[in-house]
């Protein structure tokens, strides 16, 4: 069984230290992810691959407790779903990202959290098929 990303050019791949992928407008400084061609504040077309930092800060979250609308969701569905953490991470005070959280519950604004590569599913041909995430730096906490 072969490991494969669920997107190319949203994480670099293969890597031990994966990285997100995002662009950064070369007039206004503005940091996207993912990526986009032009600039969402000035219309500039000058993008430039930015590495987005590996850690950072929870600023939300919520907890998706039914399966997503499918597509664009590709994930388990049915009995297979398991309810799963998203929100947004605030990455070196230069972007808020959308993304999925390994814990539905221990959760806390502010937090420090780190990227990581988890199973999402597997596909046709019996690859696993993995996405990003982030988890809680020394775990989440405890009893709440
Ligand atoms: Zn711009």
């Amino acid at each position: 069984m072969a490991r494969v990303p669920v997107a190319e050019g949203i994480f670099t791949w293969p890597s031990d230290q994966p990285r997100l992928i995002g662009s950064r407008c070369t007039a206004c400084r503005i940091v996207t992810f993912p990526a986009q061609d032009a600039c969402p504040r000035c219309a500039s077309t000058e993008m430039a691959e930015h590495m987005l930092s590996g850690q950072g800060r929870l600023w939300a979250w919520t907890t998706q407790e039914f399966p997503p609308p499918s597509p664009p969701y590709a994930g388990p569905t049915g009995d297979a779903f398991v309810p799963f953490g998203v929100g947004y991470v605030e990455l070196g005070n230069e972007v808020r990202i959308e993304t999925r959280l390994t814990e539905t519950e221990g959760l806390r604004i502010g937090m420090d959290m780190e990227l990581v590569l988890v199973p999402f599913r597997t596909d046709e041909t019996g690859n696993e098929v993995v996405t990003f995430a982030f988890r809680p730096i020394g775990g989440a906490d405890g009893g709440r």
